[in-house]
């Protein structure tokens, strides 16, 4: 990519851009600022007073007391740290309860709790892509203890969950309910009394803070065992000298999603539209993956049949615009999403699925640049393909 070429970031699901204001309320604490708040002397307790003001205006990001805030270097810890805890917690015979579409963060957790003898259940999803509260109430009914993990919206096709249904479910049988809601942050009001999770995940990454820091919600009481073991630090449930300049970057990014949300979100909603607008009406043969109905302002997942979302990616990086398909390669592999393939996408779409994920950042005229130069894309890679509705080629390999 050459350097004068424009870039236009649509890859936000996956990681933002700092804000700022972010780095500029920041900047103090790496150089001036920058004693350990657990110091006896002045010099660290200044400190330690800042990270108190920032853990009230992230807790007031959930609507939580500030003791139930814990921070962690990124959400995958929060995730380890909620489900292993609290598996842990309660002990032998807890069953765990989660869904075929999580992130890795959670359902790697799960799963190696499943290979140390613990009973695993992940729930499959619909053709949008959502569980069904019946089969989970049944699970959660059959447990005699149980630790159940629905994420609050899906990262890859924006479809977001009945978080309030399976908190209900799951107080009623007496189950811990964690969720992994780092999607939902900047973009949808979280509220921790109206909906009453007893654990939650956040990223700062994801809403305009850096990488590297974490929120994990605990609900007051709450049985959870630390998994970081060590100092006192974030009272005993975290060991670890804070990440000072990260959760004041933290703090500061909470309070600019929760004043801007409305009026983001309304901004986001009519350019995602318009995208998707655009799409279906200058490439045919495509598909929009996820529950339109209910779906996360920025993120539009599609499949392009008959081509491969990798390739269309590739071209569309050379022309400086960045998204991202379902499949995460860390293997290597072309592996299709397994959140495609969870929702019974047909294989002629499943390897076409990419995702769109818009920001605060993301212009009208970034919209107009993609529309202009994905059919071009769309056509010239059909064009190369041997697959097509008319083709008698019925697989890939
Ligand atoms: C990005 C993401 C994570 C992981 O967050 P990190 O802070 O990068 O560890 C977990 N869950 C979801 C849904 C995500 O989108």
């Amino acid at each position: 990519m050459d350097s004068k070429q424009k870039t236009v970031y649509l890859d936000n699901n996956a990681t933002t851009m700092v804000a700022p204001e972010v780095r500029d309320v920041m900047t103090p604490f790496l150089c001036e600022l920058y004693g350990n708040p657990s110091s006896m002397h002045a010099f660290g307790g200044q400190v330690a007073k800042f990270v108190a003001r920032a853990r009230e205006e992230v807790a007031r990001f959930v609507n939580c007391s500030p003791e139930e805030i814990v921070f962690t270097s990124c959400a995958t810890e929060s995730d380890n740290t909620a489900i292993r805890g609290a598996v842990e917690a309660l002990g032998e015979g807890t069953k765990i309860i989660t869904t075929a579409v999580e992130h890795p963060a959670v359902l790697q957790p799960c799963r190696r709790l499943k290979a140390q003898g613990f009973e695993e259940v992940e729930l499959p999803v619909d053709s949008v892509g959502q569980i069904d509260l019946g089969r989970l109430e049944d699970e959660v009914k059959s447990a005699k203890k149980a630790v159940v993990s629905v994420m609050w919206a899906n990262n890859e096709t924006g479809t977001v969950f009945p978080v309030e249904k399976v908190a209900e479910i799951c107080k009623a049988y007496g189950a811990t309910f964690h969720t992994d809601a780092v999607q939902v942050a900047g973009k949808l009001p979280v509220d921790v009394k109206k909906v009453p999770v007893d654990m939650l995940a956040m990223s700062g990454h994801k809403f305009h803070a850096p990488k590297g820091i974490g929120i994990l919600y605990i609900r007051k009481g709450a049985k959870v065992r630390p998994f970081m073991l060590g100092g006192h630090q974030e009272a005993g449930r975290r060991a670890g000298t804070e990440n000072v300049p990260y959760i004041i970057g933290l703090a500061k990014a909470c309070e600019l999603a929760r004043l801007g949300m409305d009026r983001e979100n309304e901004r986001l909603v009519r350019l995602r539209d318009e995208l998707e607008a655009g799409i279906l009406a200058t490439c045919p043969n495509v598909r929009v993956n996820g529950d339109r109905a209910h779906r996360l302002s920025n993120t539009l997942n599609v499949s392009f049949e008959y081509i491969e979302g990798e390739a269309i990616a590739y071209h569309l990086s050379d022309l400086g615009i960045c998204i991202s398909t379902g499949s995460a390669c860390a293997s290597g592999s072309l592996d299709p999403s397994h959140v495609i393939r969870a929702m019974g996408v047909p294989f002629t779409a499943v390897h076409g699925s990419v995702r769109f994920s818009l920001s605060r950042y993301t212009t009208e005229e970034d919209i107009r640049y993609t529309l202009d130069n994905l059919p071009k894309v769309v056509r010239h890679l059909r064009e190369m393909s041997p697959f097509g509705p008319d083709s008698d080629v019925t697989t890939f390999k």
